[in-house]
C-alpha cells in the first residue's frame, strides 16, 4: 500500500506516531541520527586545494608570475624567489579571507533557512527544517515551503504550487482523504505534499513520510541545482578595472622598455624596470579586500538584525530613494488591543489593555457583558488564536488581530469551552486580497450559519440586515450612514476596525464563498489600537534627511493609516493618500504622475504593491519594498530591494527578498541603509588609498627614468609595499566608521562610477604628490650619498611607505583629513603601527637587508623622510574640499 492509499490512522500506525501528541523528542532524535539531516545533498564541493590554486588564476597574479619567471630566467634568482614567496603569502591570505567570507555567507544561508512547526511531546514547536524526521506531525500554512514529503491528514482550503517538481505553476487543491487507486503518478497524489513545493492557500497538517534524499525531489537528481555565487556589480566593475590597469601597465612597461633600450640602456636592466612598473601599477590586494569588506559589512548588518540574502543588495541599499513599508508590525508594534466595540447605535469602551480582565463601558458607565457576548463570541469562533495558560502567566498564540479578539472575549467571560460548542464545518481563510475570513459552523442545536469577519468597508456592501438589540432590521441608507460614520470615527482615532457579520444557512445549502459571504447580518464592529513603534518616527526623519522618502503601504483603512502616518510624521501637509480603489481606476500614466506626492497607500492588495513599485521605478526611483505574504513575492522581486520579515514573513516572501529583517522593524531598514552606504564609502576609501599608492609608485619610477636616475625602487620593495604595508591599512579602512554626514547626503545615483565625486582627482593628485616627494627623497639621498644606490633606495622605499601611511588618514574623509579624529578607528592605528613595525627588520636585520637591498638608516634620515612624507597630506588637508559631496541634479 502506498502512502496516498492509506487512511491517516494507517499512516500513523506505520510510522509509529500518535496523531495527537506527535513524536517523542527522544524518538525524533534517534530517527534523526539514523536518517541524517533532512536536506538535499549538495553537488560535490570543490576541494580546499582547488580553492587555493584558484587564487593563482587571478589575471593580475598570472601576469606577475610570468614576469617573475622571466626575471628568474635572466638570473635574478633571489628576486624571483622572494616575489614568489610574497605572492604565495598573498594567495594564502586571499584564500583564508575567501574562506571566511564563504563561511559567513553559509551562516547567512543557515539564518534564512526555513523552519518547521512540528508536534513533539504534545507541544507545537518550531525547529530548523533540517531536524524534521519521518513521522513528524507538521503544520502547513499559506506561504510555507514544504520541507519534506508528507501525507496531508487535515486541511482547510489548502492549495500547493508544485512547479518546482512538475513545472506546472497553477496551484493544486489538496485533500486529506485517502485515494483508492493503484499506481498514481505523484502529481495526482493530491493528499500528498512534496518537499520544495509551495503552500499558496489555506492551512493543514501532514505526517512526514520521507526526508532528505528519500523525498521525491531528492530522487530527481537533476533538480538539485546549486545557485552559482554571483559577483556584485561593484565586484564586477572592479574586476574590469583590474584588467584595464593590467593592460595599461603592460603598455606602459613596453613603452619604458623600448624607450630605455633606445636611449642605450642594457636590455636586461630595462626589462627589470618594466617588471617593477607593472608590479607597481597593479593593485594586487584590491579584489580580496573588496570581498572581505563586503562580507564584514554583512556581518555588521546581522548584528543590527538585517540579513542580506543577495550581496548586491549592499550596494543597492546606498542608492535607495524610496522605502515602501507595510504599516502593521513594521511601523507599528503589532500588539493589538481592543479599545472599542460598536453594536448598532451603541458605542462601548473596553478597558484592561492586554490583560484578560477588564470592563465594558457605555457612556462612561460600566455595563454587563451580555450585550457584547455575541459579537465577541462570533469573533472568537471565527479565529485561530488561543490563550495558553501556565501556572502564573498566560500567552496568546496566533495572529495579533485575532489574539486581540480572543483576549477581549475573555474579558466577557468567554472561554475555549464556549468556542468548542461550535463545530467548524468549513473555512474560507483570511488573506490580504479578500480582507475577510469566514467559517461555516454548527451550534449545539445543530443550527448552521456562517460567521464572516473582515474589513468593514469590504463587508458592508454585502450586508442586508442589521442586528438592533435583539431585532433584525433592514439596512437602509440611514443605518448604513450610521455604521459608516462610526467606522470613520474609530479610524480617525487610529483604530484598526473589523466588522462581524453572520448568515443563517440551511442544511445542504450552497456553501461556496460567493453564496455564504453575501446577504449578511451585521452584528457589530471591533476597534483595536496598534501603537506605532516608538523608534520609527526618528528613523523616518533620518531617512528624510538622507533624501529617502518613506511611503506607508497598508491593507488597513485609509483614515486609520492617515492617523498613524501623522503620528509618525510620515506625511507632509501636501502629501496625498491613495486607496486600492483609486488605484484600480487609475491609468498607469496618472499613477506615475501622482506617485511622487503620495505618502500613504491604504486598503491595497499585494497586486497593487507591484503597480506602485513600477510607477516609482518609472519615475527613476530605486525602491525598497517590504512584504510578508505569498502574494507579496512579485512586488518584492520587482523592487530594487525586496525586504521580508524574519518573524512574520512566509518562506516565499523571504525567498523573494534581498534583505530579511530579523525583528520585523522599520528602524532596521534605516540601519541597513546606513550600513550599506558605509560599506560602499569604505570601499571607495581603500580604492582611493590603494590606487593613489600605485600612482605614486609608477610616477616615482617614471620621474627617475626621465631625469636619467637609476631605478629608485626594486620589484621586491614595490611588492612589499603593495601587498604587505598597504594591505592591513586598506583592510582597516574597510572597517571604518561612517563619516558624520553620511545620512545627510542624498542617495548615491545607481549609475555613479567608483571614481565619481572627485575620487579620480584625489587619487591622481595625492598619487602625484607621493611620487614627487619620494623622488625628491631619492634624488637628494643619491646625490648626498655619493651615488650610494642602496642607501638612496632605502630612503625612497621608506618615504613612499611613510607618505602612504600618513595619506591613509586622508582617505577616511570626503572632505579633509582634519574633518575626522584619527583615533576613532583604532584598527587603522593598529594597522599603521604594525605596517611600520614590519619595516624595521627589513632595514635593520641583516639577512633581510640582502633580500630587500636596504641599508640601516640614521635619525637624521628619518627626520627628512617624515617631513617629506607629511607634505602630500598636509597640502591637501588645508585646501578645503570645494566639491560638494553630491550634486542635486546628479540624482535620479
Ligand atoms: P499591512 O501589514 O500591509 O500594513 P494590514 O496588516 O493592516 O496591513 P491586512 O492584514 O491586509 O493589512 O488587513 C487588512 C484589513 O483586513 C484590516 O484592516 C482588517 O480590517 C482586516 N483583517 C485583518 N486581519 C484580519 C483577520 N484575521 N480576519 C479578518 N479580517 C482581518
Amino acid at each position: 500500500m502506498k502512502w496516498y492509499q492509506m487512511s491517516s490512522d494507517q499512516v500513523c500506525k506505520k510510522l509509529a506516531v500518535d496523531q495527537n501528541s506527535g513524536l517523542k523528542q527522544k524518538v525524533a532524535e534517534e530517527r534523526l541520527k539514523k536518517t541524517g539531516p533532512n536536506q538535499l545533498a549538495e553537488n560535490d564541493k570543490p576541494s580546499l586545494w582547488f580553492l587555493f590554486i584558484k587564487q593563482f588564476q587571478d589575471f593580475m597574479v598570472i601576469v606577475l608570475l610570468a614576469a617573475t619567471l622571466l626575471a628568474g630566467l635572466l638570473g635574478e634568482y633571489i628576486d624571483a624567489i622572494v616575489i614568489i614567496i610574497i605572492v604565495f603569502i598573498n594567495s594564502l591570505l586571499g584564500f583564508f579571507q575567501e574562506q571566511k567570507a564563504e563561511k559567513s555567507l553559509a551562516k547567512l544561508k543557515a539564518l534564512s533557512a526555513p523552519l518547521a512547526h512540528v508536534l513533539r511531546d504534545k507541544q507545537w514547536v518550531t525547529i530548523p527544517s533540517e531536524e524534521v524526521v519521518v513521522g513528524d506531525i507538521l503544520k502547513l500554512t499559506s506561504g510555507d515551503r514544504v520541507v519534506a514529503d508528507m501525507r496531508i491528514i487535515e486541511e482547510t482550503g489548502i492549495a500547493i504550487e508544485e512547479s518546482s517538481l512538475t513545472g506546472e505553476s497553477v496551484p493544486i487543491n489538496k485533500s486529506s482523504e485517502s485515494i483508492n487507486q493503484d499506481d498514481l503518478d505523484y502529481p495526482d497524489q493530491i493528499n500528498m505534499a512534496f518537499m520544495g513545493t509551495l503552500v499558496t492557500n489555506g492551512h493543514g497538517i501532514g505526517i512526514v513520510t520521507a526526508t532528505g534524499m528519500e523525498t521525491m525531489v531528492g530522487q530527481i537528481a537533476d533538480l538539485i541545482v546549486q545557485t552559482p555565487s554571483q559577483q556584485t556589480p561593484l565586484e564586477r566593475r572592479l574586476a574590469g578595472l583590474g584588467k584595464v590597469l593590467v593592460v595599461l601597465a603592460l603598455l606602459l612597461t613596453s613603452f619604458v622598455v623600448v624607450l630605455g633600450v633606445w636611449q642605450g640602456n642594457p636590455i636586461y636592466e630595462m626589462f627589470l624596470a618594466g617588471v617593477s612598473l607593472a608590479v607597481a601599477a597593479i593593485p594586487e590586494g584590491l579584489p580580496a579586500i573588496v570581498t572581505v569588506a563586503l562580507s564584514l559589512g554583512v556581518q555588521r548588518m546581522i548584528k543590527k538584525k538585517a540579513i542580506v540574502r543577495k550581496l548586491s543588495a549592499v550596494e543597492t541599499l546606498g542608492s535607495t530613494t524610496v522605502i515602501c513599508s507595510d504599516k502593521t508590525g513594521t511601523m507599528t508594534e503589532n500588539k493589538m488591543t481592543i479599545e472599542q466595540l460598536y453594536l448598532y447605535k451603541q458605542s462601548i469602551e473596553v478597558t484592561g489593555g492586554h490583560q484578560l480582565t477588564g470592563a465594558f463601558k457605555s457612556a462612561n458607565r460600566e455595563i454587563g457583558t451580555s450585550s457584547v457576548r455575541d459579537l465577541l463570541l462570533y469573533g472568537m469562533v471565527c479565529s485561530h488564536a488561543s490563550i495558553e495558560r501556565t501556572k502564573s502567566t498566560f500567552q496568546v498564540e496566533g495572529d495579533p488581530t485575532e489574539a486581540a479578539i480572543v483576549v477581549a472575549a475573555h474579558k466577557a467571560s468567554l472561554s475555549k469551552q464556549d468556542k468548542d460548542k461550535f463545530r467548524i464545518i468549513k473555512e474560507y481563510p483570511f488573506d490580504s486580497d479578500r480582507k475577510r475570513m469566514t467559517v461555516i459552523v454548527e451550534n449545539e442545536k445543530r443550527e448552521r450559519f456562517a460567521i464572516v469577519k473582515g474589513a468593514p468597508d469590504v463587508l458592508l456592501p454585502r450586508v442586508t440586515t442589521v442586528m438592533d438589540k435583539q431585532r433584525k432590521v433592514t439596512l437602509g441608507t440611514k443605518e448604513q450612514k450610521e455604521i459608516e460614520g462610526k467606522v470613520y470615527q474609530m479610524a480617525e482615532q487610529a483604530l484598526r476596525t473589523i466588522a462581524i457579520c453572520v448568515k443563517p444557512l440551511k442544511q445542504g445549502q450552497d456553501d461556496s464563498s460567493l453564496s455564504v459571504e453575501n446577504q449578511l447580518t451585521f452584528i457589530g464592529l471591533i476597534g483595536m489600537i496598534d501603537p506605532p513603534r516608538k523608534e520609527v518616527k526618528k528613523a523616518i526623519k533620518s531617512c528624510k534627511n538622507a533624501g529617502i522618502k518613506t511611503v506607508m503601504i497598508t491593507g488597513d483603512h485609509a483614515v486609520t493609516a492617515k492617523a498613524i502616518a501623522k503620528q509618525l510624521n510620515l506625511i507632509p501637509s501636501h502629501g496625498k493618500i491613495l486607496t486600492g480603489h483609486d488605484l484600480n481606476n487609475m491609468p498607469d500614466r496618472e499613477l506615475q504622475e501622482q506617485v511622487d506626492d503620495t505618502y500613504v497607500f491604504a486598503r491595497v492588495t499585494p497586486a497593487h504593491k507591484l503597480k506602485i513599485v513600477q510607477a516609482l521605478q518609472d519615475n527613476g526611483h530605486i525602491v525598497a519594498m517590504t512584504g510578508d505574504g505569498v502574494n507579496d513575492a512579485p512586488a518584492l522581486k520587482a523592487s530594487d530591494i525586496g525586504i521580508s520579515m524574519g518573524q512574520s514573513g512566509t518562506d516565499v516572501a523571504k525567498e523573494a527578498s534581498a534583505l530579511v529583517l530579523l525583528d520585523d522593524n522599520f528602524t532596521t531598514i534605516q540601519s541597513a541603509i546606513e550600513e550599506g552606504r558605509n560599506i560602499y564609502e569604505n570601499i571607495r576609501k581603500f580604492i582611493r588609498y590603494l590606487l593613489a599608492s600605485n600612482v605614486g609608485e609608477i610616477l616615482v619610477m617614471l620621474f627617475a627614468m626621465l631625469f636619467a636616475f637609476p631605478l629608485p625602487l626594486i620589484p621586491v620593495q614595490i611588492l612589499w609595499v603593495n601587498l604587505v604595508t598597504d594591505g592591513l591599512p586598506a583592510l582597516a579602512l574597510g572597517l571604518d566608521q561612517p563619516e558624520g554626514d553620511l545620512m545627510n547626503r542624498p542617495p548615491r545615483p545607481v549609475k555613479e562610477g567608483v571614481f565619481a565625486r572627485g575620487l579620480g582627482f584625489k587619487i591622481i593628485s595625492r598619487g602625484l604628490l607621493i611620487g614627487i616627494v619620494t623622488f625628491i627623497a631619492f634624488a637628494s639621498a643619491y646625490q648626498n650619498g655619493q651615488h650610494h644606490l642602496e642607501y638612496a633606495r632605502t630612503i625612497a622605499f621608506m618615504t613612499l611607505v611613510v607618505a602612504q601611511l600618513i595619506h591613509v588618514f586622508d582617505c577616511r574623509s570626503e572632505h579633509s583629513v582634519f574633518a575626522r579624529n584619527p583615533f576613532q578607528n583604532m584598527y587603522l592605528i593598529g594597522a599603521v603601527i604594525s605596517s611600520l613595525a614590519l619595516l624595521i627588520p627589513i632595514i635593520y636585520f641583516e639577512p633581510l637587508q640582502t633580500i630587500f637591498s636596504t641599508v640601516p638608516l640614521r635619525t637624521n634620515d628619518w627626520i627628512g623622510i617624515v617631513t617629506l612624507s607629511f607634505i602630500p597630506t598636509v597640502l591637501f588637508g588645508f585646501t578645503k574640499s570645494k566639491e560638494k559631496a553630491y550634486n542635486k541634479k546628479d540624482r535620479v
